[in-house]
């Protein structure tokens, strides 16, 4: 391991240290260490059944989404790619022509497709593309057995979950629209895995509140209505631009934490339960025996975390919420919480539950980070797979945040399984040391 820098030899000169719910807030532009918003296809097409994720890129788009989709391999795939970068374009009008006429291969072959992204991304001649005059073009050719839309997935203007983001918010005008004198109705916003998903319509519908529905849905043909009456809670703390296009609507959000950890969820639930004036002792005759559960598996679970210590490099956003929950129940220490983006708002519930003083980041200078990781030698970093090889060789557990981002981890059932996902990472180091110590020992 590199020999750690004394703090005060730390160049943070460009930082910008303001305040954030008595957390001290480091500012970074420089070198980053983050997938594009490309990568969010892999979760999205697994959760819209019925859409079909056409990038149109580079072979490297396609090498990323193909290698990041690796282990998922499907007769009819919902994603590919249209490369176009390495061809001799003769102008902006072949460009499109191509494009039209592989969307018309795809659609003619595959009838089952209902909505189509064209997805964007950096080269210079998809930036040239008006991929959203394309769309229009397409929609109106295949109207309306498909609807076709795009959004950004470019590695210049996203990153890693923002591409979800941009789906989303790309999806918000389709909406139908909610009538006015409708009965509210609550939008359950961000994709979760559909167990967990059920596991929420279920509470939900337990406690009162019958008029539920998941955006993104399973299928594009259900689409949920949104309007004045619709009120939102953000299951996931990446979608700043999804949650002004829905407000856009006339929808309100609901202020809350987010649903990682037995008390994330509780809050996540309670902010709901609260909006819809659902009692307070109902409320906890609903909740009651799936949280004990949850609560009394993560107690056996947390042991090798307590006392430990964590660093998040800027990923995937969802830095805070696990950060308050490895810290107020799995007791951890947080040596630093980098977040690609601090959406204030969004995160004032998330924040106010960190300790105070707890070191918070907002964007990235890698060296600069790395210089205060290696410093704070911390027990286990959350960090992208490009960081985990290099830190894992200079001694310290990784736990890659692409992880965190596929599996289920919302909700009571899943909140011991979140704690696993920290503890692997941990035990195998303490294995291999083992190892290494005790060469002999066939452990
Ligand atoms: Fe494609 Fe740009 Fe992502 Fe690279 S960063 S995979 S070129 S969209």
């Amino acid at each position: 391991m590199n020999k750690p820098i004394p703090l005060h030899t730390i160049p943070i000169a460009s930082a910008d240290v303001g305040t954030c719910a008595e957390s001290s807030v480091i500012r970074e532009r420089g070198q980053r260490e983050v997938f594009c918003g490309l990568t969010g296809i892999i979760w999205l097409h697994r959760k819209i059944q019925d859409a079909f994720f056409l990038v149109v890129g580079s072979r490297t788009c396609a090498h990323l989404i193909q290698s990041a989709a690796g282990v998922m391999i499907f007769a009819e795939p919902r994603f590919a790619t249209a490369i176009i970068d390495d061809r001799d374009l003769a102008g902006l009008a072949d460009a499109n022509e191509e494009l039209d006429r592989v969307v018309n291969r795809l659609l003619e072959r595959r009838p089952d497709i209902k909505m189509l992204f064209l997805v964007g991304s950096c080269p210079s001649e998809v930036i040239k593309l008006d991929l959203s005059r394309a769309a229009e073009r397409l929609t109106r050719q295949f109207a309306p057995r498909v609807a076709v839309l795009n959004y950004s997935g470019s590695g210049i203007e996203t990153t890693f979950t923002q591409g979800e983001d941009a789906c989303l918010t790309a999806l918000v005008p389709s909406l139908p629209s909610l009538p006015a004198a409708a009965p509210a109705e609550l939008l359950i916003v961000g994709t979760l895995a559909d167990i967990v998903e059920d596991q929420f319509l279920r509470l939900f519908k337990a406690m009162g509140i019958d008029r539920v529905a998941a955006f993104p849905p399973r299928r594009s043909t259900t689409l949920p209505a949104v309007g004045p009456n619709t009120r939102f809670l953000l299951a996931q703390p990446f979608l700043g631009e999804t949650a002004r296009a829905l407000e856009s609507r006339g929808a309100t959000r609901i202020a809350a934490p987010f649903p990682l950890g037995i008390e994330g969820t509780t809050r996540w639930l309670k902010a709901a339960a609260d909006a819809w004036g659902i009692d307070p002792d109902d409320f906890e005759k609903t909740i009651a025996s799936a949280r004990d559960r949850g609560q009394q598996a993560v107690e056996r679970q947390k042991s090798h975390l307590v006392g430990k210590t964590i660093f998040f490099f800027p990923d995937s956003q969802l830095e805070v919420p696990l950060a308050r929950f490895l810290s107020r129940e799995c007791g951890m220490h947080l040596a630093e919480v980098g977040s690609p983006y601090l959406h204030k708002q969004h995160l004032s519930e998330e924040l106010a539950l960190l300790p105070e003083g707890t070191q918070l980041s907002e964007g990235q200078d890698l060296e600069r980070q790395l210089d205060r990781c290696r410093h704070a030698q911390p027990d286990m970093v959350v960090c992208g797979l490009g960081l985990a090889n290099p830190l894992e060789a200079e001694g310290i557990a990784t736990k890659w945040s692409i992880e965190l981002v596929f599996s289920p981890i919302q909700g009571f059932d899943q909140a011991a399984d979140l704690v696993e996902l920290f503890t692997r990472p941990l035990r195998r180091r303490t294995l291999l040391q083992t190892q290494s110590s005790h060469p002999e020992a066939n452990v």
